[in-house]
């Protein structure tokens, strides 16, 4: 081991820092985030900098750097971009054992700052010893995903029943298994979706309930913490294909998951950032081709929610967009089922982005409207889809093109109002069909135009033409 990990308590305790500028900056602010005593050394400081001593968080001791400025110190830092001054703060500072962290220069330091992920009072510190501090820095990034804020809630409200805990499970693999069933219980759900009382609630609960006085050891392993009686389902919107598009709370519940359920639409590349050991259940492929019965998705989904676990149910682009999320969670909700949401790209933002289209544009488009080509029957039809200076992304409408022009023209939208098709849009395949609504049906053909496919119609959707930068150049013949 290079270097040895610790936590220092500077509560209260003075630190030196010498340099007032950005650098010096970062440092005091972590400085005094852990609650140290400031004194800063510098000719100039910062406007930053200038707040801190006017508030009286720091001290603004002297322009110029003086051995005797360490006296009392715990510990100090060189962040001036004069080396010579950093060396002579780091050699003053070791004649008096007092560690040192010289910015930049890791062969004068006696103590190197981390890089860390905080979720306080959780703090995940990560080192390389000086060897190559950027990749902790990827490292720390990595982590960060990982770690949602609610691990600091969690963190808090342990650390308040700490002494209870100890009690209640005094032997260290008791513990362990009561810590293990937290995360995967009601507590963490709760304090992931900030509700902080009713987290509270179920820890007291958690504590007080199948308690007995008489010791743990008469209780046998499998049965202190049994799985939750019902699991729970994160419906989450996996955007349109792109894994970048993907974000991290969909990658935190794709990682938890211990059944995922998804559609053909979800492409493979972000079904490939879940937990290897995960079962995966294709529903597109369980339900066939044509109608989908939602009936019997929701009575998988419901059945393994039953079974304790988490489901995660995965959809392209946001569930709630042409997605049938609504119906899920009514269904989820009448059987008493806990459910949390992780909204997605949908379709209508990405395609436009990927394409160079922005929705709205002060000069052409006032308002966006998403659709769908598919009604159902009941729905009269005639309503208007048009407006003036609006455009209208139309999803789920290539495959049905005459019908679909002729009703837009019944709704009294031009021949001549430009169109864009993004097809496979965000992905490295994606295709850019332009036109006018007039040569709608004769351009689909044309190029053969399949799902997923979505149409932009309106002004706006002409700037593909000298926007696009996303793979292949759009076509308009
Ligand atoms: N919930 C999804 C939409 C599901 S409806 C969302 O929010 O995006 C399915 C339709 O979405 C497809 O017929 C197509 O019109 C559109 N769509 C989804 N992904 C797409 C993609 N990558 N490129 C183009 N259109 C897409």
């Amino acid at each position: 081991m290079n270097l040895f990990p610790i936590f220092a308590n500077l509560a209260g305790r003075r630190a030196l820092i010498v340099g007032g500028g950005v650098v010096a900056e970062r440092k005091a602010a972590l400085l005094l985030s852990a609650g140290a005593q400031l004194d800063v050394v510098a000719a100039d400081v910062t406007a930053l900098f200038g707040k801190w001593i006017a508030a009286g968080k720091a001290r603004h001791c002297a322009e110029a750097f003086d051995e005797q400025q360490l006296d009392g110190c715990w510990l100090a830092v060189a962040a001036t971009d004069d080396r010579r001054l950093n060396a002579r703060v780091a050699a003053a500072a070791n004649a008096r054992r007092i560690f040192v962290n010289v910015v930049d220069d890791p062969s004068l330091c006696t103590f190197q700052v981390p890089s860390i992920v905080d979720r306080s009072p959780l703090m995940i510190a990560v080192s390389t010893g000086g060897a190559a501090p950027m990749l902790a820095r990827l490292a720390r990034e990595r982590i960060e995903t990982l770690f949602d804020h609610s691990w600091g809630t969690l963190a808090g409200l342990l650390e308040r029943a700490r002494a209870r805990i100890r009690e209640r499970y005094a032997s260290l693999p008791a513990r362990r298994r009561f810590y293990e069933t937290l995360l995967r219980g009601p507590v963490m759900r709760l304090a992931a979706a900030r509700r902080f009382d009713e987290a509270n609630a179920a820890l007291d609960a958690e504590l007080a309930g199948s308690s007995s006085s008489s010791g743990e050891s008469q209780i046998p392993d499998s049965d202190l913490h049994p799985l939750p009686e019902n699991g729970s389902v994160t419906l989450v919107g996996a955007g349109p294909g792109d894994p970048g598009l993907v974000t991290l709370n969909a990658l935190r519940a794709l990682n938890e998951a211990d059944v995922i359920l998804h559609d053909r639409l979800v492409s493979p590349d972000v079904l490939d950032l879940a937990r290897r050991d995960a079962e995966r259940i294709d529903v597109g492929k369980i339900v066939g081709k044509h109608h989908t019965p939602q009936a019997q998705i929701n009575e998988l989904m419901l059945a393994e929610a039953r079974k304790g676990k988490r489901v995660v149910r995965v959809k392209g682009g946001d569930a709630f967009i042409f997605g049938r999320g609504g119906e899920e969670i009514e269904f989820l909700r009448e059987h008493g089922i806990r459910y949390s949401i992780v909204p997605g790209i949908t379709a209508a933002i990405a395609c436009a982005a990927y394409a160079g289209i922005p929705l709205t544009h002060r000069d052409y488009a006032q308002s966006v409207r998403f659709a769908t080509a598919h009604r159902r029957r009941s729905e009269s039809d005639g309503d208007a889809l048009t407006a003036a200076g609006e455009t209208l992304a139309i999803y789920m409408g290539v495959a049905e093109a005459a019908p679909l022009r002729d009703r837009l023209f019944a709704d009294g939208w031009l021949a001549d109002t430009p169109f864009a098709i993004v097809e496979n849009g965000t992905r490295p395949e994606q295709r850019v069909v332009l036109g006018t609504l007039a040569e709608l049906v004769e351009r689909v053909q044309a190029h053969d135009v399949h799902a997923p496919a979505l149409l932009i119609l309106g002004a706006v959707a002409a700037l593909a033409a000298q926007n696009h930068w996303f793979a292949a150049t759009p076509v308009d013949k």
